[in-house]
């Protein structure tokens, strides 16, 4: 793959010819959107969202995943970039995106056997260990592919609770000033369902949290 050819490719036949637009972002950023989602190269969430530069403000790592507040594990690289466009950015909405065929969740499925090879991703998703136990307990007579499909929208939504353990985002969403969304991307068919609050689904997360609690009560 010719990188340089590329970037030559975008100055000239995207930068150039559009340049008013470009002029428009040079001193300064106003995002709308906070766009959490996974590193997999196949989500272009400016074409999703058929968005410009400037317009989204991203984090992406292995499933999407919001680390709690309060407990043990501290990653502060994805809390940085979330207070930044909350604080200081003031976005009107954070999209969670999961995605289908999620390498990340398929892993979390067998997390056991990544251990050794990937030591840094294991303990990534083990973040969402328990969303992936609440599947497999739940939905133990389904196929391992409906499962992880179960899993990848299931964690999701409990990234948007993990949004609400931070205070200040927890005051906007009651203050009614800023919107949290999930997404779930389905890379078959190119449609982006929008979560709409599901009874069972929020029964799970429900649970999951409770049992999240007590375990660090425990520790
Ligand atoms: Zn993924």
């Amino acid at each position: 793959m010719d990188l340089s050819a590329r970037l030559k490719q975008f100055k000239e036949t995207e930068y150039d010819i559009n340049k008013e637009k470009y002029d428009r972002i040079v001193a300064s950023q106003n995002p709308h959107t906070l766009f959490i989602t996974c590193s997999d190269s196949r989500i272009d969430v400016e074409k999703i969202l058929q968005a410009d530069p400037g317009e989204i403000f991203h984090i992406r790592n292995i499933a999407n995943i919001v680390p709690r507040d309060k407990e043990p594990d501290n990653h502060p690289s994805v809390i940085s970039a979330i207070e930044y466009a909350v604080k200081v950015l003031g976005v009107e909405n954070i999209v969670v995106c999961g995605h289908s065929n999620c390498g990340g969740c398929a892993a979390m499925m067998h997390v056991q056997d990544y251990e050794t090879k990937l030591p840094y991703t294991s303990e990534w998703i083990r973040q969402s260990i328990l969303i992936r136990d609440c599947v497999k307990e739940k939905y133990s007579e389904l196929s391992e592919a409906e499962q992880l499909e179960k899993l990848e929208k299931l964690n999701m939504v409990q990234q948007l609770d993990n949004l609400m353990t931070y205070d200040f985002v927890e005051e906007k969403v009651n203050a009614g000033t800023l919107k949290l969304l999930g997404f779930y991307f389905d890379i078959s068919t190119g449609v982006v369902s929008e979560y709409v609050f599901d009874e069972e689904m929020d029964d799970l997360v429900k649970e999951i949290i409770k049992k999240r609690e007590e375990q660090f009560q425990t520790e």
